[in-house]
């Protein structure tokens, strides 16, 4: 017999959405379901008072992908927002990523050959005692941090910041964390270096709404209590929750960092002139504030909205019944992914895809690209 739908996508989140819009390009019928009261997943936007409130943490895209930023330029229009994160440790302010501002901040040095060479002399210690001890690579972040960049920039701008955002020592995480930050000598703020960077002007639930177009949704639908009558309804399955809650934890739970958000609306048009502001030092208890409207109010923009919504970021270890976020790529994570991904793959009809069915750490480009190349 034939079923009411071609697919049933679980999760309406970045990578959910894109498929829903490809299938709906090719003709098929799809329902889309997810738990939350609304579509759009992490990057859902609340609107308070004018204000485009990232609810579930900033948004920044940001990519180097042709194909990526013509699909979502094809869809929205996006603002020229450009991430440029400052640090406060200890009540000092320092640019971010690490660069010639942030060298000069530092240390005092005024050109790149000066920053250079203080720069070698900081990373010397860290290099003698990876060549000491016969290792060919960093062997965790604390190791790679201090070989890319020395030990003060680690010491006031990494080492707080990380261990308060994972909830472990620096000497315990991946490396490949902290390479996602690049090193610059020149004056240049940019966080990323996408060749592409901004966000949708109207916030990304615009964004969602075009991908979502036309596409049958179900929100405050939750797959896990449903699945049996849900699953009947398609011939198959694109799930984009947490992969071993799809195969009822049997090996074993992973782990997530996850986040809460103090958020406070106050009566001042602008709070700290930046959309991001990072606290590295280990003593405040959040790892940093959100001012969302920098995120695409501009220059006078900022003061004719005249209050302004900030959120202070607390990361904690996830537990039943709170929001996953991070997946925590260390090694006993990895391996029991590694035994559902193979589970997964005897699932013919069952498609997994994004943050959480493949406990990886994605950026939204990557999240969409992988919507964009995945077989249907
Ligand atoms: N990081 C840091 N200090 C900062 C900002 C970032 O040490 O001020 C490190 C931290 O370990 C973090 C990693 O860099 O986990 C990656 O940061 P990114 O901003 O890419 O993280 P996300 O925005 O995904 O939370």
């Amino acid at each position: 017999m034939s079923k009411a739908y071609d697919y049933l996508i679980v999760g309406s989140g970045l990578f959910g959405a894109t498929i829903a819009y490809r299938l709906k390009q090719a003709g098929k019928t799809c329902l889309v379901i997810d738990k939350r009261p609304h579509a759009g997943g992490n990057v859902y936007c609340e609107n308070v008072g004018g204000v485009h409130v990232h609810k579930y943490g900033a948004h920044i895209f940001h990519t180097n992908d042709d194909e990526v930023w013509r699909f979502v330029t094809g869809l929205v229009e996006f603002n020229r927002y450009t991430n440029s994160p400052v640090a406060n440790y200890h009540g000092k302010l320092y640019n971010l990523p690490f660069n010639m501002n942030t060298f000069y901040q530092m240390w005092g040095v005024v050109t790149p050959e000066q920053a250079m060479a203080k720069i070698e002399e900081q990373k010397k210690d860290a290099v003698e005692k990876l060549k000491r001890e016969g290792a060919a690579e960093p062997r965790n972040l604390e190791e790679q941090a201090q070989i890319l960049i020395g030990k003060d920039i680690y010491e006031k701008l990494i080492k707080g910041y990380t261990e308060k955002q994972w909830g472990r020592k620096c000497t315990e995480l991946p490396a490949f964390i902290i390479r996602r930050l690049p090193v610059r000598l020149t004056f240049d703020n940019n966080y990323f270096n996408a060749k592409y960077q901004g966000i949708p002007y109207g916030g990304y639930n615009r964004l969602v709404d075009r991908l979502l177009e036309g596409v049958e949704v179900r929100t405050g639908v939750d797959f896990a209590t449903h699945r049996g009558s849900l699953t009947e309804m398609a011939d198959k399955v694109v799930y984009t929750g947490a992969i071993d809650e799809y195969f009822d934890f049997q090996f074993g739970k992973l782990e997530y960092r996850t986040v809460r958000f103090e958020t406070e609306d106050l009566g001042i048009p602008n709070y700290q002139g930046n959309a991001v502001v990072n606290y590295t030092d280990a003593e405040t208890p959040f790892t940093r504030i959100i001012e969302h409207k920098h995120f695409d109010m501009f220059g006078q923009q900022v003061y004719d909205v005249p209050h302004t919504v900030i959120s202070r970021e607390y990361s904690s270890e996830w537990k039943p019944g709170m929001e996953p976020y991070y997946p925590v790529n260390d090694q006993r994570n990895n391996t029991l992914y590694t035994k559902y991904a193979e589970l997964a793959r005897l699932q013919p009809d069952v498609i997994f895809g994004g943050r959480l069915a493949e406990y990886k750490y994605y950026d939204m480009d990557q999240i969409i690209l992988r919507a964009l190349q995945t077989d249907l």
